[in-house]
């Protein structure tokens, strides 16, 4: 029988599968003229419904036809100019191959012994990008599987580093206040911009949804800094007590980048942990000519970076750094089968010391693998080209009389909404008929295939967003999309107009 397994006798089939596979996707690339096909859910589920898994092909020829059918075809395409959805990038061919590597040799990196120089590149790497920021000598971090996760993990490290310092404070003023008693008075601010993911981290580490004080934001959707200092003194008043603040360098919707240095005076006044949310920003941090718009966030305890957003890795390639290595303790648990405390005082580095994941992914691979063959500054101005577009795209929206664009971009999405020019004399049509207009725009939009792009709410109102990624992206690209969105809106109003007479 023939073997599946990868080792030193199967290196040729190996290669020849592998190859194969490649040969597909780069097949597909180069025949993919629109980021979709428009397939609904109804007409693919049944295919993928109709395979038997207990009934294997036995061969890879065989497999990949019958993945053409349920996956390659109808897949969305980042890579294409016109997708312009969510916070997905194109990717950069020296990650691929480092996937391609990471995969085939599976290092795991919670322990040296299962890693070797795997350990030593992603502490590289952490050490790098934790030098970009600017956060000193004493930081640290680790990769993480997303922005989500990096943002649990550094608010579990506030939140133990604030029962800490409150529960000493406390006792040396003689009075004892258990974990227990504490953590229903932590409170966490972050503006009303930031990812939801903040919420939902308060959950799973016991805060309850309510601990998250959701501060306004200008109208440039940067967190509004005088209601930041009132809602911290009015935290004290209260006898609560003020974990952190996450401060959100690129917000998803907008792109808006808070204003890190008076943050970071007022958590210190406060002495609240600072986290910066760079998920979406972090790109600037190799930007050749917009580095400046991160200043401030050398000043926080710990930041999140999502390298599969702005530094155009492929999924998962993300990381969660700290000002002190000394929190990172908070993660750290012995187990006697795996990284037992005699390891750390041998100062064998052990990544699960510092992780909240055991079994890890080599992701750091992929980043490595693109400093190494690219280099930052290709990176940083693969990032400043998609930014100066969304600039231009913001001039093009201004302009047009059939939109309204929320703000002027600090990175790289843009906030619009469709609007009738022929309002007539009873004001236009009905708010609620307006709102499903766009709605129906993006519904058409994607049901067609010619091009993907997102929704979002700003003060209760539905408006659609670009989100540019992709440096192929023109503003040509931009006006005929807008064209496209604006014929959908006005046959929808059209027809539902007639309805209503
Ligand atoms: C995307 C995003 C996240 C979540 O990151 P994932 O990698 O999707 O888990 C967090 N914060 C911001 C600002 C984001 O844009």
């Amino acid at each position: 029988m023939r073997s599946h397994l990868l080792n030193e006798t199967t290196a040729d089939d190996y290669r020849r599968t592998v190859t194969e596979g490649v040969e597909r996707v780069a097949a597909k690339l180069a025949a993919t003229h629109r980021p979709h096909t428009g397939i609904s859910v109804d007409e693919l589920a049944p295919a993928i419904d109709g395979i038997d898994l207990d009934r294997p092909l036995g061969d890879a020829s065989a497999a990949l036809d019958e993945l053409e059918d349920v996956y390659l075809r109808d897949a969305v395409y980042f890579h294409h100019p016109r997708y312009l959805g969510h916070l997905n990038c194109p990717v950069v061919i020296p990650a691929v191959v480092g996937e391609a590597v990471l995969s085939a040799v599976n290092s795991s990196l919670d322990t040296w012994d299962q890693s070797i120089g795997g350990t030593l590149i992603e502490r590289r790497l952490i050490d790098w990008t934790a030098r970009r920021i600017g956060l000193g000598e004493g930081a640290d971090g680790i990769f993480t599987s997303g922005g989500s996760q990096s943002n649990f993990h550094a608010l579990l490290l506030a939140r133990d580093e604030a029962c800490r310092t409150v529960m000493k404070r406390a006792l040396d003023e003689g009075t004892e206040l258990t974990k227990a008693e504490l953590l229903p008075k932590l409170r966490i601010f972050t503006s009303e911009a930031s990812h939801f993911s903040v919420q939902k981290s308060a959950a799973m580490l016991g805060l309850g949804y309510e601990a998250v004080i959701a501060v306004p934001v200008d109208r440039h959707r940067r967190m509004d800094t005088s209601v930041l200092a009132l809602e911290l003194e009015n935290c004290a008043a209260e006898g609560l007590f003020p974990m952190a603040v996450v401060a959100t360098a690129g917000t998803t919707d907008f792109g808006s980048i808070d204003p890190l240095p008076e943050i970071a005076r007022l958590t210190a006044e406060h002495s609240a942990w600072m986290h910066v949310d760079a998920a979406y920003g972090c790109g600037l941090l190799v930007s050749p000519t917009r580095r400046h718009l991160l200043d401030g966030i050398e000043h926080a305890d710990s930041v999140t970076v999502d390298y599969h957003k702005s530094f155009f890795q492929p999924v998962s390639s993300s990381a969660m750094l700290v000002r002190d290595r000394d929190t990172l303790k908070h993660a750290t648990y012995h187990a006697d089968y795996l990284n037992p405390r005699r390891m750390a005082e041998e100062r064998i580095p052990n990544q699960v010391d510092k992780s909240i994941q055991t079994t890890r992914r080599f992701d750091a691979l992929k980043l490595w693998m693109t400093l190494r063959i690219m280099g930052a500054d290709a990176v940083g101005s693969l990032f400043d080209e998609v930014v100066a577009l969304a600039a231009a795209g913001w001039e093009i929206l201004d302009a047009d009389p059939r939109f309204e664009v929320v703000v002027r971009p600090q990175l790289s999405t843009l906030v619009f909404r469709y609007l009738p020019t022929a309002g007539g004399e009873d004001g236009g049509p009905r708010p609620d008929l307006l709102d499903e207009a766009q709605l129906h725009a993006r519904k058409a939009l994607f049901a067609s295939g010619e091009a993907v792009v997102a929704g979002t709410k700003v003060d209760g109102k539905q408006y659609l967003k670009f989100t540019l990624l992709n440096p192929q992206t023109t503003t040509a690209d931009i006006t005929a999309v807008l064209d496209l969105i604006a014929a959908h809106a006005e046959q929808f109003l059209g027809e539902s107009l007639a309805v209503h007479h």
